[in-house]
C-alpha cells in the first residue's frame, strides 16, 4: 500500500510553526516513502477562513518548498457528503439526535461511542489507551446543520484515502473518537503518529508570547526558508547521528517516523539563528545580494543604493550576517545622513578629549588615498601621538562613521564608505556629537 499523507490546516490568518512542522514531517515522510503528500484546507469556519487566510497558508508552503500532489481538497465543498454520512450513522444506530440543553433551538446529531475500552498503537508514542468510562458521546452535526471538526476531518481522510495521519499531540484525545468514527463507517483506520509538542524555555507550549511563532514572522525577520525548514525538522526528530545541518535531499533520505521523538521539543531561537547564519554564509553572492536588496527596497531609505557599491558591501557583510534583518542597519554605507546610536555615542565619542583626536584624524585622513593599509597607518599614528593604546581608537571611529558599534572590520568599512563620506561623517560628529 503506498503512503498517502496530508497537511490539513485550518486557515486562521497566520501559520504557527507547530503546524508547519507537521506539514514538513508529512512531506518528508511522503517523499522518503515515494508516496503522496496531499493538502486539505479545513475551511469550515467561514468567518476565519477568508481567502487571505488561505493564501497565507499557501504562501508559507510555497516559500518552504512544500509542494503537494493532486488537487487540494477544500473541506467547505464537502458539506453534502458530510451530511449524507451523518444520516447513514443515524440509520445504522451509531448516532442519535438530541436537543442539547433542551432549548428547542433544534436537534444536533450525536455520535455514540462504542462503550468499550480503546487502544491504538501510535507510531511515535507507542500504545495509547483510554477506558470506556472516560469517553463520552460527542456532537458530529451542530443544531444549525453544520458538521463538526470530528466528522469532517474523518470523512475527508476517508475520501482522500489517507494511510497515515501525522499531526500534533494536541489531537491525541480526538484520535480515540476518530478511530471509533472510522470503524462505524466501516473504513480502514489509518496509522496515527502524534508529534511532540513544541515548548518554550520554561517548558510551556511555545506561543507568540515567546517571540516569533508564525512562519511569516520568521520570513520577515530575515530567516531563510532552507534554514527554517532544516531547523524545524530537528524539533522532535533527529537523523540518528550528530548532524544538525542537513540538505533537503539528506533529510528526505534519512527521515523515518521511528526517529521522531515522543518527548517535547524545545524551541531555541539562538540555535535557529546560528543555523541561519551558516545557510546565509553559503549563499552564492548574487543570491545573497538579491535577498539583501529586497530588504533595502522595503526599508525605503530614500537614498540611492548604487549597485556596484552594494555588491561590495554584500561581499563584506555576508559572512557576518546572521539574519537578513541585519541589512536594515546598512544605511551608513550609502548615506551621509545616518542615525547615531545614543548609547554607543555616550560610550565612545561624547567624552573628554575625543574631539581633538578626531580633528587630527580627519586632517590626516584627508591627506591619504584610501586603502586598508593607509587608513590603518594613519589611525595607529594618531593613537601613538596621543599616547593611546593600539586599537583603542577603532571603536570610537566606528561609531563616528557608522553610527553603531558593530559591523565589519573598520578599515574595510572605511574603504567602502570612501574618503568623502568618511570625512563628512567625521566633520558632523566633531561639530555635533563631541563635547
Ligand atoms: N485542522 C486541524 C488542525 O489544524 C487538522 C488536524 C489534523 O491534522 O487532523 O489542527
Amino acid at each position: 500500500m503506498s503512503v498517502r499523507v496530508r497537511f490539513a490546516p485550518s486557515p486562521t490568518g497566520q501559520v504557527h510553526i507547530g503546524n508547519i512542522r507537521a506539514a514538513i514531517f508529512n512531506w518528508l515522510f511522503a517523499r522518503h516513502e515515494g508516496g503522496k503528500f496531499l493538502l486539505r484546507i479545513e475551511d469550515t469556519d467561514r468567518e476565519r477562513s477568508t481567502p487571505e487566510a488561505v493564501k497565507t497558508v499557501l504562501d508559507a508552503m510555497s516559500w518552504l518548498g512544500l509542494d503537494y500532489d493532486e488537487e487540494p481538497l477544500y473541506q467547505s465543498t464537502r458539506q453534502k457528503a458530510h451530511m449524507e454520512a451523518a444520516e447513514q450513522l443515524l440509520k445504522s444506530g451509531h448516532a442519535y439526535k438530541e436537543d442539547k440543553g433542551g432549548t428547542g433551538k433544534g436537534e444536533c446529531i450525536v455520535f455514540r461511542m462504542p462503550g468499550e475500552d480503546m487502544m491504538f498503537s501510535d507510531v511515535i508514542k507507542g500504545d495509547l489507551r483510554k477506558s470506556a468510562k472516560d469517553m463520552s458521546d460527542f456532537v458530529i452535526v451542530r443544531s444549525d446543520g453544520t458538521p463538526t471538526f470530528h466528522l469532517a476531518n474523518v470523512l475527508d481522510d476517508i475520501e482522500m484515502k489517507i494511510t497515515h495521519i501525522i499531526r500534533g499531540d494536541d489531537h491525541v484525545e480526538n484520535t480515540f473518537r476518530h478511530i471509533a468514527l472510522f470503524r462505524s463507517l466501516q473504513a480502514d483506520v489509518p496509522k496515527y503518529g502524534h508529534l511532540p509538542m513544541i515548548i518554550n524555555q520554561q517548558g510551556k507550549p511555545y506561543s507568540k508570547r515567546d517571540g516569533a511563532a508564525f512562519v511569516g514572522e520568521f520570513r520577515e525577520k530575515g530567516y531563510l526558508a532552507s534554514a527554517l525548514f532544516n531547523y524545524l525538522t530537528l524539533l522532535g526528530w533527529s537523523p540518528g547521528d550528530d548532524r544538525e545541518k542537513l540538505t533537503r535531499d539528506e533529510l528526505i533520505s534519512s527521515f523515518t517516523l521511528d526517529r521522531v521523538k515522543s518527548g517535547p521539543a524545545q524551541m531555541d531561537i539562538r540555535k535557529l539563528t546560528h543555523l541561519n547564519a551558516q545557510y546565509i554564509a553559503e549563499l552564492p553572492i548574487d543570491q545573497f545580494c538579491k535577498v539583501a536588496r529586497d530588504v533595502v527596497v522595503r526599508m525605503n531609505w530614500g537614498v540611492n543604493v548604487e549597485e556596484a557599491l552594494f555588491i561590495k558591501v554584500c561581499k563584506l557583510m555576508q559572512s557576518r550576517t546572521h539574519t537578513f534583518s541585519a541589512v536594515e542597519d546598512w544605511k551608513y554605507f550609502f548615506s551621509d545622513n545616518i542615525a547615531y546610536d545614543e548609547k554607543s555615542v555616550k560610550k565612545t565619542i561624547a567624552k573628554e578629549g575625543v574631539k581633538s583626536i578626531l580633528i587630527l584624524l580627519k586632517e590626516r585622513l584627508a591627506e591619504i588615498d584610501f586603502s586598508e593599509g593607509t587608513i590603518e597607518k594613519v589611525i595607529r599614528g594618531v593613537e601613538k601621538e596621543n599616547g593611546i593604546g593600539e586599537g583603542k581608537l577603532n571603536q570610537p571611529i566606528r561609531v563616528a562613521v557608522t553610527g553603531v558599534s558593530i559591523g565589519a572590520g573598520i578599515y574595510e568599512t572605511m574603504v567602502l564608505l570612501g574618503k568623502n563620506r568618511t570625512l563628512a561623517k567625521l566633520e558632523y560628529v566633531i561639530n555635533n556629537l563631541c563635547i
